[in-house]
């Protein structure tokens, strides 16, 4: 037997991009629907970053309070170590926000704030362990979903369908929507360490690639930025990573010694958006609009940033009626050209994060220009931690 459901808007995907538009949705008196693939948020290799404005988005929603109480680490500046020299990437301090810091809170904390908030509402419905793998159209017009989830299949009819189920987004692809890009020149590698007591590491390190390091409490998750395709799991492939991995923290060559091939968890960054983000009754946001690089830490804050604008456009729209495709295309007008931009500083700065330089090497460019002009770091600062073109609610 087939569940239906009616709402006004269905969202597929509960990412940050999903999540926030529903909360931003239901304030102005919508019915929404999410559908989320995995039965929880607890994903591991995701950005764990909530940016200064989105600390100003929370506190515009009244979450500010609520967000603090849970564990979370502040970080006024971005820091950056290139073989043990201190650097300073990008300063919060002068940004016109309530909390001048980046706050880093593993996203599964995050996303259960917004979905808990919004379960709040009457008019929510947060569909989990439920795969969308098809539309339904009328004519040219796409007018609901379809899929699985623990009670068998279902379909949603909905005014709008968005899509914000990320760069792999096969509903994407269903409508008939092709991303362009550029092949990337990165990709992550992440695994664990174990945290011996009082070891602390560098945000980031760099020299021969980069290293992040994200405190867990228990233990320390390592994200190791390394040229496109340098990656392939074999013995030799590992070698070279803690070969790499120790000449840029000697101090961490031992706790990696136990790392496996099969603890990597190999990640390929991809570089691309839609031309167009919209067709008649359903719009692509998010990741899945424009898949970003973990270059900047800026995808969240990007994907944050588009349901808010599609919140404050179309949630008027869809209180009083249907959204024509003029109304999805000044969601795209909007948020196309902050996109565009983001993109092209990440292609800019990839060269620098995976170049491999001896440790007497000159700095790459790009640092010695923060370095020897410190108030740069403010300009850096504004951009990674209110991206291009805020929104507010
Ligand atoms: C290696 C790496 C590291 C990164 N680190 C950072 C960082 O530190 N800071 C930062 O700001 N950005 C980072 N980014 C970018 C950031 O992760 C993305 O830009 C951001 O998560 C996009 O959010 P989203 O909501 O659009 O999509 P996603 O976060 O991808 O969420 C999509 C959701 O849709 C669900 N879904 C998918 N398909 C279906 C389906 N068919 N049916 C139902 N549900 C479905 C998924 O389970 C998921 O929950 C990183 C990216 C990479 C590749």
């Amino acid at each position: 037997m087939t569940t239906e459901l009616t709402t006004d808007c269905a969202i597929v995907g509960g990412g940050p991009a999903g999540l926030v538009l529903a909360l931003a949705l239901l304030r102005h008196g919508i019915r929404v629907a999410v559908l989320e693939k995995h039965a929880d948020f607890l994903r591991d290799f995701r950005g764990d970053t909530i940016h200064p404005s989105t600390q100003d988005l929370l506190a515009e929603l009244g979450l500010l309070d609520e967000f603090l109480t849970r564990p979370h680490d502040d970080m006024p500046r971005v820091t950056f170590s290139w073989y043990g020299t201190e650097l300073t990437l990008a300063d919060f301090t002068r940004l016109p926000t309530r909390r001048k810091v980046m706050t880093f809170m593993p996203q599964w904390d995050f996303l259960d704030l917004i979905a808990d908030t919004a379960a709040q509402h009457p008019e929510f419905t947060l569909l989990r362990s439920t795969r969308v793998d098809g539309l339904i159209r009328d004519g040219d017009r796409i007018v609901g979903i379809t899929g699985t989830g623990p009670g068998g299949d279902f379909t949603v009819r909905a005014r709008l369908v968005v899509d914000a189920s990320g760069r792999d987004s096969d509903i994407r692809a269903e409508a008939g929507f092709v991303p362009t890009g550029v092949a990337s020149a990165m990709d992550v590698l992440w695994f664990r360490i174990a945290k011996t007591a009082g070891e602390r590491y560098p945000f980031i390190q760099a020299g021969s690639g980069l290293i992040i390091t994200i405190d867990r409490g228990d233990f320390f998750q390592i994200a190791h930025v390394i040229p496109a395709g340098a990656w392939r799991g074999t013995d030799a492939d590992l070698a070279a990573m803690k070969d790499r991995i120790a000449r840029i923290s000697p101090r961490m060559a031992d706790a990696i010694s136990a790392v496996t091939a099969s603890d990597v968890h190999l990640l390929r960054v991809r570089l691309e958006r839609l031309r167009r983000w919209f067709t008649d009754g359903m719009l692509c946001i998010g990741d899945s609009a424009h898949a970003m690089s973990p270059a900047g830490g800026v995808g969240i804050n990007l994907a944050i940033q588009d349901a808010v604008a599609t919140a404050r456009i179309l949630g008027p729209v869809l209180r009083d009626g249907t959204p024509t495709t003029a109304d999805l295309r000044r969601v795209q007008r909007r948020r196309n050209w902050p996109t565009w931009i983001t993109q092209f500083v990440q292609r800019r700065l990839q060269g620098p994060l995976i170049a491999e330089r001896a440790p007497d090497a000159p700095l790459p460019f790009p640092l010695r220009m923060l370095r020897d002009h410190p108030r740069l770091t403010h300009v850096t600062g504004r951009f990674v931690g209110l991206g291009a073109l805020p929104e507010k609610l």
